[in-house]
Order: structure tokens, then sequence, then C-alpha cells
């Protein structure tokens, strides 16, 4: 156990990082060179595989260094095929004041497959400080926020398993889809605006050429709507956005996301637009969660379509998941029906999200470590 924590995981560093740490253990910049790809674009391949790597060079990156992913400690299956695991991770940035006092903590990440593409949520932090009150993840306190290489063991962890179905313990869950991951949502636990220096150093690999080379309209950053300078940086990365708005108007929305008192719907708008011309990218995807009786009247729509007729925009409605304890329930099916076309009928583009893997707690907003 002991020599577990003590190895820096490799994971989640990026090439340049991966070189500095390489240099500060006496490791030349080629190693560094010839060990990222095996490590990113060839998936963790075992040091003792690194052919171009010389033999002594890779006896001490054994010592040194870490390609374990996080234990699983639960593996669940929905009906409709999404699996949703709970990873146990141990804190072992060498940089980190708690390496002393290594603690073990967990997160939910969730795959997703579809006919056409197969997407895994990924979480960033350990808990969630914004307390949106319709979200499970929100009950929980923040802990802490994960490091790149945690947040990457998640993207490996759904690649051995589709590559690998059989080393799995749980012989009762099925990977009978093979295809390899096509898609990247950070919409799992926590606010990937609040933990940027760790997201955007994932983003670096899942984007890099030499890495996961993912293409940008393939991974989909999500926010409640922190309007800080990450989103500003994150626009250089040309991911798509998608923002919780969930609300037409500040009296609802702080009710339901504290964080409104902060940015509200006015200083949200506005950084979308910003975001649109800095990024590239073809529109923003608003998030909006149709609670019965809160935000889901026919004057809620006609308000929304107002504030978002002059943005590139797609609204995703969501069919609220509920949870043990929550104190909302969802719209009715003809009130979802009804309040996207009059959104439509307005002009806004719009969907009803498929809720995928509710019977297992991994749908929107019901992940939680219990
Ligand atoms: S919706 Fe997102 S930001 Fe809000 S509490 Fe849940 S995880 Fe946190």
């Amino acid at each position: 156990m002991e020599d577990r924590i003590i190895r820096c995981s490799l994971l989640g560093l990026t090439a340049s990082q991966l070189q500095t740490r390489f240099l500060e253990n006496g490791l030349s910049s080629l190693d560094a060179k010839r060990v990222f790809p095996w490590i990113q674009a060839k998936s963790l391949q075992p040091f003792n595989v690194m052919t171009d790597v010389p033999r002594k060079v890779r006896g001490i990156l054994a010592e040194k260094f870490s390609l374990d992913l996080p234990k699983c400690i639960a593996l669940q299956q929905s009906v409709d095929g999404t699996k949703k695991a709970l990873l146990e991770y141990i804190n072992n940035d060498p940089s980190s004041d708690s390496l002393q006092n290594s603690y073990c903590n967990g997160i939910e990440t969730v795959f997703i497959p579809e006919e056409n593409r197969n997407t895994v949520c990924v979480s960033v932090q350990i808990g969630c400080a914004m307390g949106c009150k319709f979200c499970h993840t929100g009950t929980q306190p923040l802990v802490r926020n994960l490091t790149s290489s945690e947040i990457m063991a998640q993207i490996f962890f759904w690649k051995k398993i589709i590559e690998m179905p059989t080393s799995q313990e749980n012989q009762a869950i099925i990977f009978s889809n093979h295809k390899p991951i096509t898609n990247v949502v950070f919409m799992g636990m926590g606010e990937p605006l609040l933990n940027y220096e760790h997201v955007s150093c994932a983003l670096q690999l899942l984007l890099g050429a030499k890495a996961h080379n993912f293409s940008r309209h393939k991974i989909t950053v999500s926010t409640c709507g922190i309007v800080n300078e990450h989103l500003d940086n994150l626009s250089q990365f040309g991911v798509k956005l998608a923002i919780s708005l969930h609300a037409a108007d500040d009296i609802t929305r702080s009710r339901i996301m504290p964080i409104n008192h902060r940015y509200n719907i006015d200083c949200i708008l506005a950084a979308a637009k910003q975001y649109l011309e800095r990024s590239n990218t073809d529109y923003i995807t608003f998030e909006y969660l149709l609670l019965s009786g809160i935000n889901d009247t026919e004057n809620d729509a006609l308000q929304l379509a107002k504030l978002l007729g002059r943005i590139h925009c797609r609204v995703n409605l969501i069919v609220f998941n509920s949870w043990p304890g929550c104190n909302f329930s969802g719209s009715s099916r003809e009130t979802v029906n009804h309040f996207s076309r009059t959104l439509l009928s307005r002009g806004i583009r719009t969907l009803i999200r498929k809720s995928r893997g509710s019977d297992i707690l991994a749908a929107c907003g019901q992940l939680r470590i219990q």
C-alpha cells in the first residue's frame, strides 16, 4: 500500500509536465519524449514493454512512478446499458500537502453507449461546493479537486474495460458494444471552472495529436455558470460549452442555484456570447431542467426564448431525475413537450434530452458517493 502512495502518477501529465518531472528525477527530455506516447496514445502500456526506452530508465520509472488505475469499488449497469463506476482514489500527488496523510476517496464516472457514439462523463471534484438544490452531488460537501491524473484515470478506466471486458471481476456487466470512446463530457461531480488547472491539463491530453487526439467538437465542458478568467482560457481549446441555466429569471434561478447570486443571468449570457466569439464554436448549449411548479410554465418558456433569441444556442430540456431525499418533482411529459414546442415556435433549437442510467442513479444530477 505504501508503495502505491509514494509513487507519482503519470496518467495526467502533459508532455511538458512529464519532461519537468523526469528532469527532476535525473531522467532526460528524450526519455520523457519516448515515454509520453506509451502512456497516452497507446493507453497506459506498462513500463516493461516500452521497448524504445533504455532498460535502466525503465527500472527507474517502475521505482518512482505509477501507471496504476484507481480501484473500482462498484460497477453498475442500467437497464438502458449505461454503466456507472465508483472509483477509489488515493491522493498521491507529491506536490500535495496531504501526501503524508494520504486518504482514500471516491468519485463516480459514467459510460453511456449509444448506437453511433460512446460517451464518457467525467468528474472533476470530490463533492461540490455549488449546492444546486436539484442536484444530488450538491448535497455532498466539497472534499477536494481531482488531479489531472485522477481525471484522466476515468478515461483510461473505461478504455481498458472496453478493450478487455473479460478482465472485469463483475461478469454480470455486459460490454457488448466494443466501439471506442467517441465523446467526453465534463458533466460529472464538481465544477470544472473551479478546478481549471487540472481540467486544462486533461483537455490538452484529450485533444493532443500525440495523445488521445479527440476532435474539439467531441468534448463538452459544463459549468453551472461560473464567469471567471478560466472561461476565457477554456475558449482557447475551442471545446463545446454547456451552461446550466435552469431558469429564465434571476429570482427563480437564485432559488435553485445559489451561484446565481454571484453570476446572474445577464452576466452569464454576456459570457456565453464572448465564448462563442473566442472559441469559434457554433453554438452554446443551455441546459434546462424542468421542475414541476418551479420553472416549467409557458411564461417561463417565452421568457427563455426572449433571453436566448440573439445567441447561437441550443437548449437541452432535461427531464428531472429524482434521488433519495430530494424535494423536487419533474414536470409531466405533456408539460415538457409544450415547453419544447413553445421554444421551437420562437426559433430556439431545442432538444428533449433522453435520460440515461436513472435506475442506477447515473443520470444527470444524480451522482453522489453514499
Ligand atoms: S449541478 Fe454541477 S455545479 Fe451544481 S451542485 Fe451539481 S455538480 Fe455541483
